[in-house]
């Protein structure tokens, strides 16, 4: 007999999780290592103490909680998400994955049953990589994607760098960051897109995820006068920078249906009213379900900034940061997942998420998987964002299931 998580718990929990950087729209702002940050973190682990876990910290502020098993010889299983969030955030995002862990070792717990091998529960840190670029760094650092120097220097908007933003949070810890030796990794979170819940299904095994190559630009004119300089002797960097995202625009278009592209983040100077602008600065990214269109669409960037930046005078230097996937998660863990759903009589349906996610990372250190619950109206990232008390509590109880398949 499986013991059965607790949904008013596991709801309780996501809201209150929420109340921490709550915004008057009704979602959350938890920028990475920012106070409303530090207390989510602060707030996980006053519920992890009752549970006697043990955690660790590592040097790019990843969270480790685990619960020992009977086998100190086997591998643990490990499970998590993220607990911070974008601007303009929602209460699920994340939070989500991370709660929905806390909740299968809370019944566990409960229940007196303990498993053959170790339970992780993870935290990693800026996922959503809106205050420190790139998304998912905490994993990416984990998994050496990205070496922990050189994320520790990043800076963000305001000059702070990933080391003091860890320091001032008091959130580094004393572990290098590397791979744990886990057996299997898993990662429950919303879908954020509206397939689910057009398609009727409860839960979606993930099996992919989409390529996607992110870009910053930084396009340089020359500053003058809005008044006396005529039309034809204007390098305006911000006129050209608009031409790039509509060429952005233009590319996902074309791409779709597996194709998607934004330019999402613009910084202008002098941003003066009677200044023609020299200097604007754009975040731009492309992603497609096959990589070699994704490469295709990163060329069609390229040729059309090319000739943008002939056309008016400008120079565009493109600085291809990050990229993602894509990536295969393990047939037989999302087996696993799909049978522990259709024993409970839920419909699972396959998907490729077309979001970044730290399993992306994580896939390649261990048999990893994904599981979706449906996002209602496929809102995301907007305080609108939302998930039903069903859908969540079914998502962690296939969850449970899981983890006690794998951990014996
Ligand atoms: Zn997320």
């Amino acid at each position: 007999m499986t013991p059965a998580i607790n949904a008013d718990r596991l709801w309780q929990s996501i809201m209150d999780m929420a109340r921490i950087g709550s915004t008057p729209e009704g979602g959350s702002c938890r920028l990475a290592l920012s106070p409303e940050d530090t207390e989510a973190r602060a707030l996980l682990l006053d519920w992890c103490r009752p549970l006697n876990l043990r955690f660790e910290q590592d040097a790019i502020g990843n969270m480790f909680l685990r619960r020992e098993g009977n086998d100190d010889a086997a591998p643990a299983i490990a499970f998590g998400s993220h607990l911070d969030t974008v601007p303009t955030g929602g209460r699920f995002d994340g939070v989500f994955g991370v709660l929905a862990g806390l909740e299968v070792i809370h019944t566990l717990a409960e229940s007196g049953v303990r498993t053959r091998s170790a339970l992780e529960l993870v935290n990693w840190t800026n996922e959503e990589g809106s205050r420190f670029r790139p998304a998912m760094m905490g994993s990416r650092v984990h998994a050496a994607d990205l070496p922990l120097e050189d994320a520790l220097a990043i800076t963000d908007d305001e000059g702070i760098s990933v080391r003091e933003a860890l320091l001032a949070a008091g959130q580094c810890g004393g572990l290098t960051p590397s791979p744990r030796g886990w057996a299997c990794w898993l990662e429950a979170h919303i879908e954020q897109g509206p397939v689910l819940e057009a398609t009727g299904a409860d839960i979606g095994i993930v099996t992919g995820t989409v390529h996607a190559r992110y870009f910053q630009l930084v396009v340089t004119g020359e500053p003058s006068h809005v008044g006396p300089t005529t039309m034809d002797r204007r390098r305006d960097s911000l006129a050209a920078a608009a031409e790039i995202i509509l060429a952005v625009e233009r590319i996902a278009l074309g791409a779709e249906p597996g194709g998607r592209a934004s330019a999402s983040w613009i910084e202008n100077y002098p941003n003066a009213r009677g200044n023609v602008a020299n200097i604007t600065r754009l975040h731009c990214d492309v992603r497609h379900e096959r990589a070699e269109c994704a490469a295709a669409m990163d060329q069609e960037l390229r040729d059309a900034i090319a000739a943008i930046a002939a056309r008016r005078g400008v120079l565009v230097a493109i600085d291809p940061y990050a990229t993602f996937g894509p990536v295969a998660f393990d047939p037989v863990l999302g087996a696993l997942l799909r049978d522990k759903a259709g024993a409970r009589q839920l419909v699972t349906r396959d998907l490729i998420a077309a979001a970044g996610h730290d399993s992306v990372l994580i896939a390649p250190l261990c048999p990893s998987a994904m599981l979706f619950v449906p996002s209602v109206g496929g809102i995301t990232h907007n305080p609108r964002e939302y998930s039903t008390r069903q859908h969540v509590a079914r998502g962690a109880e296939v969850m449970l299931e899981a983890v006690l398949a794998l951990a014996g």
